[in-house]
């Protein structure tokens, strides 16, 4: 594609997924379960690596024996949902296909401890003329052994949406959450033409969040800020108490929890911003290495941190769901350094302090941030324009 920019409209291919994440709230008899199921997933997923070790000491041979084998010597295995297990079995050929394919990347499948790895399952939807062994009600997810588990959706699926697969996790926080992965067929979407008027450039900015080409800013709200600073109160705390201590205890207890919070307030937070852009705007332009950038440069770990990538990805699927698309710009366009009042490129870069600079051709004073960001509007439309000339 010509002129680097990457569009979702151009993207033919119309089978999609999409993963909702909701919160469960088991009845002590379905917690027990899930207990037991993680705990049998783990066995599963440790006899069948230490078999397939084996196996290859012997024989030279790559082969990994199916869950089944285990459930004469292990019966306790014939409680939970043998879809789960069967998961395990997936999951375990599947680490072994990347790790052979790019070792390096990938390392070696290794064996699960309870006190290293996250308590989860994994089942798929069988589909029988009864109906669906995995399936959403109005507020709980039908399972295969537990029956209905109450559940709180914050979005609910379409009804022309499939289920395929539900992964059920329990946090260190001691909370239980079930990602529901759903297929669907997209529908043709008319491909917006954005203009000029309908195009906005978003700058990222660590003090704002982002400055957009129009000049306004999105603060991130206070009480954002107000919990991250207490969560650095806390780390504080902790760094000065006895480890092990059950004071120690509550305060890692109360920092997990607060963690959590801020998580989802952001969650929320970018939700929101990015379906506001979505709708108001035709097409979005951003800088693909703003991301990185900023990561390199916030080295004492800012309110939005890990929001930025998210962020991008939010509008990027909320556009493209109304025929909208997200122009990224190329890395190392010049976004700050180029005077968007004559196009002058300055020699030298911008040094981040300064808020403001004079271009050295026409002497215009520019807002370092809403300069870039209109420049970066102005560069992923005419690659966007210059993309359509080179396809018709
Ligand atoms: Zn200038």
């Amino acid at each position: 594609m010509p002129g680097g920019v990457k569009t979702d409209a151009d993207i033919k291919q119309n089978i999609r997924f999409t993963t909702l994440k909701v919160r469960l709230y088991p009845s002590p008899e379905q917690a027990e379960l899930f207990e037991k199921t993680f705990g049998c997933c783990r066995y599963v997923w440790n006899q069948m690596l230490a078999d397939q070790e084996r196996f290859y000491i012997e024989t030279g041979a790559f082969f990994i024996p199916t869950p089944a084998k285990y459930k004469t010597g292990a019966p306790f295995l014939k409680e939970v949902d043998n879809q789960a297990l069967i998961q395990e079995h997936n999951k375990l050929t599947q680490a072994f296909r990347v790790f052979f394919k790019d070792p390096e990347h990938f390392g070696h499948p290794r064996f699960k401890r309870k006190k290293d790895d996250r308590d989860s399952f994994t089942a798929c939807n069988h589909v029988f003329a009864s109906g669906d062994t995995i399936y959403a009600t109005k507020d709980g997810v039908r399972m295969t052994k537990a029956g209905i588990v109450r559940a709180k959706f914050s979005r609910r699926p379409q009804a022309w949406w499939k289920l395929k697969r539900i992964t059920v996790e329990k946090t260190r926080t001691g909370k239980y959450f079930c990602s529901i992965l759903y297929e669907y067929t997209e529908k043709e979407r008319i491909p917006v033409i954005p203009s000029e008027k309908t195009t906005v450039g978003l700058k990222y900015s660590m003090r704002h969040f982002y400055v957009d080409s129009s000049g306004s800013m999105a603060d991130p709200p206070r009480w954002l800020r107000q919990s991250q600073e207490k969560l650095a109160g806390l780390q504080q705390r902790l760094v000065r108490m006895q480890p092990g201590s059950r004071n120690y205890q509550e305060t890692v207890q109360k920092y997990r929890l607060l963690h959590e919070h801020i998580a989802n307030q952001r969650r929320d937070y970018i939700h929101k911003e990015s379906s506001r852009i979505a709708n108001d705007w035709d097409a979005v332009c951003v800088r693909a290495d703003d991301l990185n950038e900023l990561n390199r440069l916030t080295d004492k770990g800012n309110v939005f941190d890990s929001g930025f990538g998210m962020f991008r990805e939010c509008l990027r699927y909320k556009l493209a769901r109304q025929g909208k698309r997200l122009l990224a710009i190329e890395r190392g366009f010049p976004s700050t350094r180029t005077c968007s009042h004559c196009g002058a490129v300055m020699p030298e870069e911008i040094p981040l302090k300064r808020l403001t600079w004079t271009c050295l051709h026409c002497n215009t004073v520019l807002e370092r941030e809403v300069n870039a960001a209109v420049n970066i509007k102005a560069e992923g439309l005419s690659e966007y324009f210059k993309s359509q000339r080179g396809t018709v």
